[in-house]
């Protein structure tokens, strides 16, 4: 079937159980569903937009009541919803670093952290992990005494992710904030992969920045994410405009000059608010999702030769395994090569694993419910059945 043309229809999530490490926490609710179809068209959310002519305070649909609820969960001064948690890292590294700036990030950040900071022309340094793939504040420590000596100031800015798309592993950042905050650095939470499935309290972590993904974790379309700040900077990243024409002499009142004035329009930023009141009690369900998680990567871990590479046991649903030892053994004579583990799978109704991959590839188990993580976790199992590997 298409939709038009050459485009045809999806059907990934009704046909299958989907354990894609990118796309578990984006699937949209069935509320969010119905506003994405009712607020399709461009500029919908426009209707009732008044003065003084800005995204966030548009009353009809409640854009002004969400920004208000979303700092409110977060324990953040001020947010803004953006275009993907990408454009909250850019607009506070415009804000924040000058061309020649030192600047930290980690060994485990995303591209997307990187390319904000080039932007900006920052001068990017690495906190390396630990021996456990772990960010700690040990390691940031050392890196903000050597930068701020070889600079002769302070970092412009540090970013750490609160949980890494690499090993999903959980890092230090309460800790890491607060020697930050010795050296008067300011810190961007990385929350791609924690805003909006598990808890995020961002005064108890004493962070100044929060970013979330909406397509990531929110049960949003994309492009769509928030970008939350406390105090003076929340006054700095979201200034508004005082530019003037020179011929025209016409100004544009309250327009923030990071956000492009108004940002998230028609169905991204419906379709996140439409799933707020679903998110906010998932993420009360962390617990259980986090077992869940474990309980399908015991069952890889009960596969001979396999192994985790994130923490173990797992304290997130996005896992890194190494089944070089396993699956990679059977694709070494198999028809199929690696082929053969994502084609068993599908035949069994799981997809996300990467077609070919059977040496280190990850997997989100985040948002199945329990009967679907029983067949996954049993499904890995089978597979190796299948192909002569022990299973204890
Ligand atoms: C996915 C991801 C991003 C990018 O998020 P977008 O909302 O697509 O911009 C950034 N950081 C991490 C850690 C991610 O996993």
């Amino acid at each position: 079937m298409k939709c038009a043309g050459d485009i045809d229809t999806r059907e990934v999530e009704e046909l299958y159980v989907n354990i894609d490490p990118i796309q578990a926490g984006g699937r949209l609710t069935p509320e969010a569903h119905k506003a994405v179809i009712a607020f399709a068209d461009g500029y919908s959310v426009c209707d009732n937009c008044l003065k003084p002519f800005r995204l966030d305070y548009i009353n009809k649909p409640p854009i002004a009541q969400f920004h208000r609820d979303v700092a409110e969960w977060l324990n953040m001064d001020q947010v803004r919803v953006v275009p993907g948690a990408r454009r909250g890292f850019q607009a506070v590294a415009s804000t924040m670093v000058k061309k020649g700036d030192p600047v930290l990030l980690t060994a485990l950040s995303h591209y997307t952290e990187f390319v904000s900071l080039e932007q900006s022309g920052g001068d990017i340094h690495e906190i390396p992990k630990d021996a456990n793939n772990r960010i700690t504040a040990e390691n940031a420590a050392i890196r903000l005494d050597e930068v701020t000596k070889k600079y002769g100031r302070a970092p412009a800015l540090l970013f750490v992710e609160h949980v890494d798309y690499q090993y999903g592993n959980i890092h230090e950042v309460k800790e890491i904030a607060k020697v930050a905050h010795q050296y008067d650095v300011p810190v961007l939470m990385n929350g791609a992969y924690s805003v909006g499935i598990m808890p995020v309290d961002g005064k108890a972590f004493g962070v100044d920045f929060v970013v979330g993904s909406g397509h990531k974790s929110m049960a949003a379309p994309a492009p769509s994410g928030v970008l939350a700040a406390n105090g003076e900077y929340a006054e700095r990243v979201f200034r508004t405009t005082q530019v003037k024409g020179d011929v025209t002499g016409r100004t544009f009142g309250i327009k923030e000059v990071e956000m492009m004035g108004c940002t998230l329009m028609g169905a991204p930023v419906v379709g996140m608010m439409a799933s707020f009141p679903a998110v906010k009690a998932r993420v009360e369900q962390w617990d259980h999702e986090v077992a869940n998680s474990n309980r399908v990567v015991d069952a890889l871990l009960s596969i001979e030769g396999t192994t985790v590479e994130s923490e173990y046991p797992r304290r997130h649903t996005l896992t890194r395994i190494n089944t070089l030892g396993s699956y990679d053994k059977v694709a070494a004579t198999h028809k199929k090569k690696g082929f053969f583990l994502s084609g068993s799978l599908k035949k069994k109704g799981v997809i996300g694993v990467i077609p070919g991959s059977t040496r280190v590839w990850k997997f989100n188990t985040y948002g199945l419910n329990d009967m679907q993580i029983e067949h996954v976790a049993r499904s890995f199992v089978e597979v190796a059945e299948e192909n002569g590997l022990s299973v204890s």
